[in-house]
């Protein structure tokens, strides 16, 4: 179906951060066709939707996720990295099944539509269920199959972990038109062997598809790797050779000056999770540094047992608010800043040109805000009002291939209730 969305205002995010006021926005076959004042008024069969007191902006993309996680929202809080993953996430992990999964992303998909997120890249196991979940609720998303192997070798074709990520590539690298992309996703340096990580980077050349990794979390990560490697996190992936495929790395709290040069010549996109961080005290990324060292920055929320929620708006205010708290500098990550991150710079770190932004010619991945709400009022300033004001339900519109996905509370492709109703007899079982 085409769409006209009409007499709105439109945040391209094009390299001017241009706002376009009292004009229309014509979706055709999926594509963002035409914009301009009065673009929409001859076209017909189209839907017609009224975009006065909205605003037009495109779709968030979440650059760090584990959807599935959705089902372990609030179960283990408060505590230590290495506590909360080994002694409280893994051990419920052990039990997850390709239906929990299933389920707990239809939950997570529900949850980032409903905010406005029209993408994410994720990281996680029992892949199938995860791409089957995205083909259906018409998402986007880079998916990988995290690999986890602490024993040396040098033959891994017999590793559980590499023939599924190799089988995921094949069967959905491209698929649902294309919304579907594959990656590799060696989990980090503590939880891979050097040969593992090399082995992975080696398959990922062959299969021409992106790497996605945990990068320099915490300072114990950093310490450890200096101990046993003699060199930074980041330093020990370049050095085997990780960075030579395109790779977007999440948190980089403890990511050095030397660190950042390393990545900036291998074009490694950073990806910021600043509530994950201060929730597991992790401590805070340098972005600011980051960003002046020319690296492209991204956001995402990681899985919602860390965060806990998938919502893009709360991850944008933090970081534009923490290191603006944490520096004494109110000049550092302005509004405009972090909504490029949330948008244009993701679509560049997951190599999706024709996303992030909007332009004629562009999918068309968008989304409304409803700007009739109190706390938006008066609007002095677009972005400022976003991101420091704007709340996750204030999205009253998702699009994503010009496919309206949510509106007005409402899910277009997924069955809320069969999705409560099996949500809760996968947690009876699981925490049962
Ligand atoms: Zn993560």
């Amino acid at each position: 179906m085409n769409h006209i969305i009409r007499d709105t205002t439109v945040l391209t995010m094009n390299d001017r951060n241009e706002i376009l006021e009292r004009t229309d926005v014509v979706i055709e076959n999926g594509i963002i066709a035409k914009i301009g004042p009065k673009a929409g008024e001859t076209a017909d069969n189209a839907n017609i939707i009224d975009g006065s007191g909205k605003l037009v902006m495109p779709g968030l993309i979440n650059c760090h996720c584990h959807v599935p996680m959705t089902l372990l929202r609030n179960y283990a809080d408060d505590m230590d990295l290495q506590t909360w993953l080994f002694d409280h996430i893994f051990p419920v992990e052990d039990r997850l099944n390709e239906d929990d999964v299933y389920w707990g992303t239809l939950l997570g998909i529900m949850e980032m539509l409903s905010t406005g997120t029209t993408c994410f890249a994720d990281m996680y196991y029992f892949m199938d269920s995860i791409a089957s979940a995205v083909e259906s609720s018409g998402i986007r998303a880079q998916l990988s199959r995290g690999q986890t192997c602490n024993e040396p070798g040098s033959d891994f074709s017999g590793n559980q972990a590499m023939k599924e990520s190799e089988e995921f590539v094949r069967k959905w690298n491209g698929a649902a038109d294309g919304r579907i992309t594959a990656a590799m996703a060696p989990h980090a340096i503590y939880t891979c062997s050097p040969s593992y990580i090399q082995a992975i980077a080696e398959k990922a050349g062959k299969l021409g598809v992106p790497i996605h990794v945990h990068l320099d979390e915490t300072v114990r990560e950093h310490e450890d790797s200096l101990g046993t490697y003699g060199k930074t996190p980041a330093a020990h992936l370049y050095d085997l050779g990780l960075f030579d495929h395109k790779t977007i790395a999440a948190h980089c709290v403890c990511i050095t000056v030397e660190d950042m040069a390393l990545m900036k010549e291998k074009g490694v996109s950073v990806i910021h999770c600043p509530a994950s961080n201060l929730k597991l005290a992790s401590g805070i990324a340098p972005i600011p540094e980051a960003i002046s060292a020319g690296l492209n920055v991204c956001i995402g929320t990681d899985g919602a047992s860390s965060n806990n929620n998938l919502n893009m708006w709360e991850d944008m205010y933090l970081a534009s608010i923490i290191h603006k708290g944490s520096k004494r500098d109110p000049k550092l990550i302005t509004a405009a800043e972090t909504l490029r991150m949330a948008t244009v710079n993701g679509a560049k770190a997951l190599g999706m040109s024709c996303v992030g932004s909007i332009r004629e010619g562009n999918k068309a991945d968008l989304i409304m805000v409803d700007l009739e709400k109190p706390h938006l009022k008066p609007m002095h300033n677009l972005c400022s009002a976003l991101v420091y004001s704007a709340q996750g339900s204030d999205v009253c519109m998702t699009m994503v291939d010009g496919r309206i996905l949510y509106q007005d509370g409402e899910f277009k492709t997924i069955d809320r209730e069969k999705v409560d109703y099996h949500l809760e007899k996968v947690c009876k079982r699981l925490f049962e």
